[in-house]
């Protein structure tokens, strides 16, 4: 079978949806993702996967193209139906099924859609990927099986039980707004923050796979324009957004100002590391220095990581860790959840905080330095030199300073200042940030990081 390789990334499966995810193709996706399920586990008489998908027009489709291909490839299929990418995380522990999968373009245009996978409770990502696109596209001969059943089973209430399980709200007195974007995670979403006893104003928690209103992402400033409003108009303590498949969040302080991913870990540490001290707490490389500090200060075990939520899940089991997140908003809480992100039970983490200290996210953090961090700065770059640039840029800043190298370049200026020169894994790209105690100590090492990655480039291609 032709198989576009480029909709098989490192750690999903994406693409335009009527024009490159075919049934054809997501057919042969479920036979091989079965038939490779079986091989990993010799003597299994029959396997159980959970599928669900998010509100995407092409979502019911592709349920459709992807389930035929499971039970021809003899697995039972559980269908959860429409809700966001927690819920069938979720699945997974409460119904103890072997594996499951999620229909779902995330954060992205709305005629694009995807496949998230899992491996047991794990991630399936990377390699395990690569080995199903190179099965799809040449069929291993596997032992005939019987067809798989199938079944629907609607497990939202156990999970909305599960996430509000032990928080109490009622008479905190927080007044928040929501805004879901239309994507998958607003009903649900409502009816946890409903259950613990609050009242949102909501902005588009009715799901929509057109996205009519913006884009379901709150990595975005622009995406969060109408939220600052409603929050700010409104008095509010809090804004809260989800992405397309709830397992973003975004948040936004009675000021107005978002609060991005490293700071709200910054919160959720202190909080987690009050009750279970020396806790290991993960982050990605592209965080504050002062999420790390912070930590440490608090008496917890700093872990610098590289980025990408499968890679931060598998690192998560492999040191016990009890939190971890990315800047993104992927936040993944172990210590009294499962370890996945969850931007549902997230947001009820952070309203616990702020209803048991009476304080905003600005308060709580006003003790944290001051610095001058640059926002993701990207430069294209073509995928078959842009690692060997990272190298090139890390070998140059070695000799003189030292260089934290799990996920391209981290170089630690000596006096808190740092650069990222990372690779994408997801396009011809380079990712930089940069932070510094002053504007303008974080301006002149960016034009010097700069100036050396423009050089680098130079020397590889002449
Ligand atoms: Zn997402």
């Amino acid at each position: 079978m032709l198989v576009p390789a480029h909709v098989f990334r490192e750690y999903d499966i994406r693409g335009v949806a009527d024009k490159e995810l075919s049934d054809e193709l997501i057919g042969a996706i479920g036979q091989e993702f079965a038939h490779a399920l079986y091989e990993d586990a010799p003597g299994a008489e029959r396997l159980e996967i959970a599928v669900g998908r998010d509100c995407r027009l092409s979502s019911p489709r592709m349920l459709e193209a992807l389930t035929e291909g499971l039970l021809r490839g003899g697995v039972d299929v559980i269908d959860i139906g429409v809700g966001p990418t927690p819920l069938l995380y979720f699945a997974v522990h409460h119904l103890n099924t072997d594996v499951g999968v999620m229909i779902t373009g995330s954060h992205n245009p709305g005629d694009e859609n995807g496949l998230k996978m899992m491996k047991g409770k794990a991630s399936f990502f990377a390699d395990d990927i690569r080995r199903l696109r190179d099965r799809v596209a040449v069929p291993i001969a596997a032992p005939e099986r019987a067809r798989g059943s199938r079944r629907e089973v609607d497990v939202s209430k156990a999970y909305v039980d599960r996430v509000t399980e032990g928080i109490d709200l009622s008479g905190s007195g927080l007044s928040i707004v929501v805004d879901a974007g239309n994507g998958s995670a607003g009903p649900l979403g409502l009816a946890a923050l409903k259950k613990v006893g609050l009242d949102p104003v909501a902005l588009y928690c009715e799901m929509d796979g057109t996205f009519p209103n913006h884009h379901p992402d709150p990595t975005v400033l622009s995406n969060l324009v109408e939220l600052i409003a409603r929050v700010k108009s409104g008095n509010a303590s809090v804004g809260i957004a989800w992405d397309g498949d709830g397992d973003r969040l975004g948040a936004i302080d009675a000021t107005g100002e978002v609060v991005w991913g490293d700071k709200l870990m910054i919160l959720f540490a202190r909080d987690i590391l009050a009750e279970s001290p020396g806790a290991a707490i993960l982050g990605e490389v592209k965080c504050s220095q002062t999420l790390y500090d912070d930590i440490k200060k608090h008496g917890g075990r700093p872990i610098l990581w590289k980025t990408g939520h499968s890679n931060i899940k598998t690192k998560m089991k492999q040191e016990g860790a009890l939190l971890a997140g990315e800047m993104s908003g992927h936040l993944f809480f172990a210590d009294k959840y499962f370890g996945y992100d969850d931007a549902i039970y997230g947001a009820l983490r952070l309203l616990q905080i702020l209803a048991r200290t009476k304080k905003t996210m600005g308060e709580l953090l006003s003790d944290v330095p001051r610095t001058f961090i640059t926002p993701e700065l990207r430069i294209d770059c073509p995928d078959d030199i842009k690692f060997e640039v990272v190298d090139r840029v890390k070998t140059r800043y070695r000799s003189e300073y030292e260089v934290i190298d799990v996920d391209g370049a981290r170089i630690l200026f000596g006096d808190g200042a740092w650069g990222l020169v990372r690779a994408s894994n997801t396009g011809p790209v380079l990712v930089l940030r940069f932070e510094a105690k002053s504007e303008a100590r974080r301006d002149e090492l960016r034009a010097a990081v700069e100036r050396a990655v423009a050089e680098e480039r130079k020397a590889l291609t002449g």
